[in-house]
Order: C-alpha cells, then sequence, then structure tokens
C-alpha cells in the first residue's frame, strides 16, 4: 500500500561509511531509498544485504556529471573523507565538492527537493578558536596538501547558501567532526580503523607525531540522528550547524583504549607527523541542540570502539 508518509530520497555516497547507515536507517523508517555511488571509496559489499529491498535502488554515478531524478529529499555524502584518499587525486576531490555540489543542487532547484550538505569540521582547519563555534572562519591553508578536501567543501557551502539565497533553494548544511563505526574502511587511514586493524593484528601501532594532537570522535549512529532531524527542520533552518560529539582525546589516549579492548601485544611507534595535521579539535554543539530538539551525543567512546572492533573482527 502507498504510504502518505514515504518520501523518496536520494543518498549520493550511499555506499561509503556513513551514506551506507543513512541508507539503511531511512528504509528502517520506510522511505524509498536511491543510493547514488561511483564507487571510488564505497563498497558493494556495506549496501550488498540492502539489494533484494524493493524500496532500495542503486545507481552507479559520478556526482561530477549531471543527474537527473525526482525525489523529494537529497542528502549529499559523495565524496572522499579520509586523507589518504582525498589526496590521491586531489583535483578529482575538488570537482567532485564543488561540480558535485552544483550538479545536486541543480537538481534539488528543479524538483523542488530539500538538500543536505555533509560538510566538515575541515573548515576550520587548524582551528585558533576551541572549541570551535559555527561563526568562527576557520584556519585552513589554502595550497596545502589538506586543501583540495577544506576548500572544496568550503566552496561547496558557499554553493549552498548562495543557491538558497539567489534561488530559494531549501538547504542544510552539517558540518561533520571525526566519525567512526562499523564499515569504516580497514585501509582508509583514519585514526581509529589503523589503530584497531593494527592492534588485531598486532602489528605496531602508528603513532603520528607525539600523540598529543586531540580529536572528538562521534560514534556513526548519533550523527545519523541529527542528519535525519537536520533534514526534516523546516525552511528556516540552514545551518552551518556542528555535529560532533564534544568529549576529546588525544591520540596517544585512543591507542591505549584499543590496545586495552583488542588486548593487542601491540607496540606504540611514533611516525612523522603530516603536514598541516590540526593540533586540536573539538566541536561546540549548542546550535545542533537547540535546533535539533532533543538530540545529543548517546555513544561513549568505548562503547562504540567495542562496537568497532567486533565489526572488524568479523570482517577478518
Ligand atoms: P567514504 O569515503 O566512506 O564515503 C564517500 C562515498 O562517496 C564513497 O562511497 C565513494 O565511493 C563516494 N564518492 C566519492 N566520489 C564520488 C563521486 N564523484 N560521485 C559519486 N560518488 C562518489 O566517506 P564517509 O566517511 O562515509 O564520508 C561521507 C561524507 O561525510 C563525505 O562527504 C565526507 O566529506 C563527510 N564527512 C565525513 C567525516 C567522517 O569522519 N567520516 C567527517 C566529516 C565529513
Ligand atoms: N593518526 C595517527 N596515526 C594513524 C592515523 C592517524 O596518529 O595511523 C593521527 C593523525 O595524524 C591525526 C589524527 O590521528 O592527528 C586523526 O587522523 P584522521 O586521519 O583519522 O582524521 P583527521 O586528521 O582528518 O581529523
Amino acid at each position: 500500500m502507498y504510504s502518505a508518509q514515504r518520501k523518496k530520497i536520494l543518498v549520493t555516497g550511499g555506499a561509503g561509511f556513513i551514506g551506507s547507515h543513512l541508507c539503511e536507517r531511512l528504509l528502517q523508517e520506510r522511505h524509498e531509498v536511491f543510493c547514488l555511488d561511483n564507487f571510488l571509496t564505497g563498497e558493494k559489499d556495506n549496501i550488498i544485504h540492502l539489494l533484494d529491498n524493493p524500496y532500495f535502488e542503486l545507481i552507479r554515478h559520478d556526482i561530477t556529471m549531471p543527474f537527473f531524478i525526482e525525489v523529494d529529499q537529497i542528502y549529499n555524502l559523495a565524496c572522499p573523507a579520509s586523507p589518504i584518499h582525498y589526496q590521491q587525486n586531489p583535483i578529482k576531490t575538488i570537482k567532485t565538492s564543488v561540480m558535485g555540489a552544483i550538479n545536486m543542487l541543480g537538481l534539488a532547484k528543479r524538483i523542488h527537493a530539500k538538500i543536505l550538505q555533509a560538510s566538515t569540521s575541515e573548515v576550520y582547519g587548524d582551528p585558533f578558536i576551541h572549541p570551535q563555534t559555527e561563526d568562527y572562519w576557520g584556519n585552513v591553508n589554502p595550497i596545502g596538501p589538506r586543501s583540495c578536501y577544506d576548500e572544496g567543501k568550503r566552496c561547496a557551502e558557499s554553493l549552498f547558501i548562495n543557491y538558497h539565497q539567489q534561488n530559494n533553494v531549501d538547504i542544510k548544511i552539517i558540518r561533520i567532526f571525526n566519525t567512526y563505526g562499523p564499515k569504516m574502511q580497514p585501509n582508509d587511514g583514519r585514526v581509529i580503523s589503523n589503530f584497531i586493524c593494527q592492534a588485531l593484528k598486532g602489528e605496531d601501532i602508528t603513532i603520528y607525531g607525539d600523540g598529543n594532537q586531540t580529536r572528538s570522535f562521534q560514534f556513526v549512529d548519533d550523527l545519523i540522528d541529527a542528519m535525519i532531524l537536520m533534514m526534516n527542520t523546516d525552511k528556516s533552518v540552514q545551518g552551518p550547524i556542528n555535529i560532533g560529539n564534544p568529549k576529546e582525546y588525544s591520540v596517544l589516549e585512543v591507542a591505549e583504549m584499543i590496545i586495552e579492548q583488542t588486548k593487542s601485544k601491540s607496540r606504540i611507534i611514533h611516525l612523522p607527523k603530516p603536514e598541516d595535521d590540526p593540533s586540536q579539535r573539538q566541536p561546540n554543539i549548542l546550535k545542533a541542540k537547540e535546533t535539533l530538539k532533543g538530540w545529543k551525543p548517546k555513544v561513549e567512546l568505548d562503547y562504540g570502539l567495542q562496537k568497532t572492533i567486533e565489526y572488524f573482527k568479523r570482517r577478518g
């Protein structure tokens, strides 16, 4: 039977780590989901269990090329997110952020769909303001190795705001802080996936620099809750809004927690810190709590790590 509540929803980057969790949740909420991906960093295995669902459609497409579909909502997540992946082909990363945003915003304008942009805490660069509030303009090196991602995402935010102001498109921007959980790729070089895979194999745990740099880690389920709440705010809300878990840990603390939880014999070793690696990062989430009524991150790092370790053990 047709449900009036059932929306048609496009998720770009739907086969990636966050996108696949989002597709899964939207289907659980009885929506019809169109998952678009070019499989640059996404994996069929992330969504294979959804393929039999008649309300799920997988589309292989690259968002740097125009795309047309009739939907009610668009979540724009397509973009490699880990530094080793987005630095492999920096020009493509910029094209994905910028041309992808133009294509998806053009589509949203034409079909009158709501559109949410997965922006990033990286728009703050190596921040001078701590914790980061949304009104901070950031400290980004425009020509450094991270700039293809940071500046691409900053330009996408500008495009979103301008499509709203000039064309009245119903836009939402969230700035996602470091997120982890099952379905992260083992080889994507991010700190939690790296440390867990190293610990499980008994390999050296590679800390870049002294390990005193900090990050605030959000479990993927908390992010998905916030994304859906944000998409369903009314037209007066555009963001940007920080979405993250403000509890801050040093990279060294994370390594120690993972060694303890996996009961690993791995040793910690120190390697050089990459250029422009931010020294601290913590979201101020007051705006998110006010806007997304009732939302706050619920999952503690201890528990989230346990779930992620179980995933990597199953994956083998
Ligand atoms: P991911 O690499 O697992 O997923 C990105 C997906 O986009 C992949 O499936 C990839 O194949 C697809 N993709 C890349 N380029 C594409 C293109 N040109 N056309 C179509 N599909 C394309 O990364 P993720 O961690 O799931 O990140 C999803 C989004 O969230 C990204 O936009 C990222 O910038 C943002 N984000 C993630 C984090 C995080 O901690 N994971 C933090 C901030 C922002
Ligand atoms: N990091 C590390 N060892 C690793 C991978 C990452 O010490 O094997 C550090 C990295 O230098 C950074 C932090 O962990 O300071 C988070 O890195 P990640 O790539 O996960 O996220 P981002 O730097 O984009 O926030």
